[in-house]
């Protein structure tokens, strides 16, 4: 069996060791984006290919007994709750598939493509690309496929700059969130509601969250029909590309103060020079404006939102009586302001 790397999936190893010409016994994956069946008798027409542990251990358990839920559990868990739902799981880098390639191995898949917070590779300071193909088991292979006749390493000095300024931000985010997860449990409940809000799907002829507006890099790309104003935020950072996806975590941290304003000014900035002529209002208030809704939508926000103790966060207090206050105006706002269950 491919011995499975520390950063690897599970449907992505399996999907090794299906091919793999020595692993005998293991019948050989359909790749399809849903099989209906996965290797013998397993339904997964629910489920993340990603997370199932039992069934993986059952099938393999006739060419390695000893393989159990929990020894997979240990190698391809994936942290958390803030997953990219399976299908939407397209977004890789190339420079790591290269580098697998290199090393002799299959393309792996790796768990940090598969967050709703994934935008940059650290390891090659470079944006996240998108798999065009519907995503199935073999979406590490596909992806390379699709990549491999593009040429590697050509971005500009700028644009790696303005990569290394995007991982730098993304880990001081990343370590305040971990740090400080302890002392306030709504941090980052709070971090994520803000986040998809700003990254709404396009609803209703609607163009979405001011992160999508700002930053989406094809502004033709097809969001999926929501069902509903709620859905439409709900799918917003699953479905949003990796630019969009760093402009709400900078919007985010910001109104946090998890990150400085000086670090969005200079997000600001680079912004500019990288596209000539996009303009992100310099200030934050403006940059990271609520989405425009109804009477209807207010309630959805506002519950969306949930409760919690503004005194806390200053900044986002402040932004927070700007949304309100342009609400009334349009006569939407309800009866209850934002974070107050009262
Ligand atoms: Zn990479």
């Amino acid at each position: 069996m491919p011995t499975p790397s520390s950063e690897e999936t599970l449907s992505s190893w399996l999907f090794r060791c299906s091919i793999n010409p020595n692993a005998a016994g293991f019948p050989r994956l359909s790749s399809t984006e849903r099989p209906a069946y996965w290797w013998e008798g397993v339904e997964i027409k629910y489920s993340d290919p990603d997370s199932e542990f039992l069934s993986a251990s059952q099938r393999l358990s006739c060419v390695a007994g000893d393989i159990t839920p929990e020894l997979l559990r240990n190698f391809f868990c994936l942290r958390g709750d803030k997953l990219v739902e399976w299908r939407y799981r397209r977004f890789f880098c190339p420079d790591c598939l290269r580098d697998d390639v290199a090393n002799g191995r299959l393309p792996i898949w790796r768990k940090d493509w598969c967050y709703i917070y994934s935008c940059v590779c650290a390891a090659h300071d470079r944006e996240l690309v998108r798999l065009v193909d519907t995503p199935r088991y073999s979406r590490a292979w596909d992806a390379f496929v699709q990549s491999c006749n593009s040429i590697s390493n050509n971005a500009s000095i700028e644009e790696t700059l303005f990569f290394r300024f995007c991982s730098s931000t993304f880990t001081k985010i990343e370590h305040a969130l971990i740090s400080r997860d302890n002392q306030q449990p709504t941090l980052h409940d709070l971090f994520y509601r803000l986040f998809n809000i700003f990254l709404q799907c396009p609803f209703r002829g609607s163009r979405g969250g001011i992160a999508r507006i700002h930053l989406q890099t094809r502004k033709d790309a097809r969001a999926p029909d929501a069902s509903s104003f709620e859905q439409s935020i709900l799918l917003g950072a699953s479905t949003a590309d990796p630019s969009s996806r760093f402009g709400s975590l900078v919007l985010t941290a910001s109104l946090l103060e998890i990150i400085p304003y000086s670090r969005f000014l200079i997000f600001t900035k680079l912004c500019e020079k990288r596209r000539g002529g996009m303009l992100i209002p310099r200030d934050l208030h403006k940059a990271a404006i609520f989405p425009y809704i109804n009477r209807a939508g207010y309630e959805t926000l506002y519950r969306f939102l949930g409760g919690f103790p503004r005194k806390d966060f200053p900044l986002l207090d402040r932004h927070l009586q700007l949304q309100e206050h342009s609400y009334v105006q349009d006569g939407v706002l309800g009866k209850r302001l934002f974070g107050y269950s009262q």
